[in-house]
């Protein structure tokens, strides 16, 4: 199995790469995100609890998104793969995900993770809101919220997938085209 965890703030271009990947290799996308967003548009009690969260840019607990990502890992037996986006974004919700995959005789195979500098991060998101009408794209209170809590709660996961060599960072501007040919690259030599 190929199992990616694509890395990265917000508006890196998480969701764009990961379409790109799934489109070459036929992997299953699991993005916290859009199954949250999911839960909101269904109106479901977990979704009404996870939008207050997330329309103030705070991350929701670690039981709902491992909860969420087990679910999906036992619904997807036969997958070729997953890419994980968005998905671990805390050490703990990275400690869980092994776990998961190791109780399956799966395992991580990398993390890639996209650089981009906070000011072209505001700047995409923003844009976005605009596109997309997500609320918490809208707000550049909210913005710098979800970019903090990234600094201080995500960022140190690159350690843990550091520690175990799996690793790999990926300069996130430029062309589409050109940071996937940068990323398949590093796929193939896996
Ligand atoms: P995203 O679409 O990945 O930018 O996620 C949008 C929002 O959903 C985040 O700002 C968080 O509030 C919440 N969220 C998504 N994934 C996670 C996660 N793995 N852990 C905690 N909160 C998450």
């Amino acid at each position: 199995m190929l199992n990616l965890v694509l890395f990265g703030p917000p508006g890196a271009g998480k969701g764009t790469q990961s379409h790109k990947l799934i489109e070459k290799y036929g992997l299953i996308h699991l993005s916290t995100g859009d199954l949250l967003r999911g839960e909101i548009s269904q109106g479901t009690a977990l979704g009404l609890e996870a939008k207050k969260l997330m329309d103030e840019g705070m991350l929701v607990p670690d039981a709902v998104v491992i909860g969420m990502i087990s679910n999906k890992l036992d619904a997807n037996r036969d997958a070729e793969g997953f890419i994980f986006d968005g998905f671990p974004r805390t050490v703990a919700q990275a400690e869980a995900l092994d776990d998961l995959l190791k109780s399956k005789g799966e395992a991580i195979s990398a993390m890639i993770a996209l650089e981009v500098d906070d000011e072209e991060l505001e700047h995409r998101l923003l844009l976005r809101g605009r596109d997309s009408g997500r609320t918490d794209d809208a707000n550049p209170e909210v913005i710098r919220k979800r970019i903090k809590e990234y600094n201080d709660k995500t960022d140190p996961v690159a350690n843990f997938y550091k520690h175990q060599n799996k690793f790999t960072s990926v300069i996130g501007i430029g062309s589409k085209d050109s940071i996937f040919d940068t990323i398949s690259s590093v796929t193939e030599a896996l």
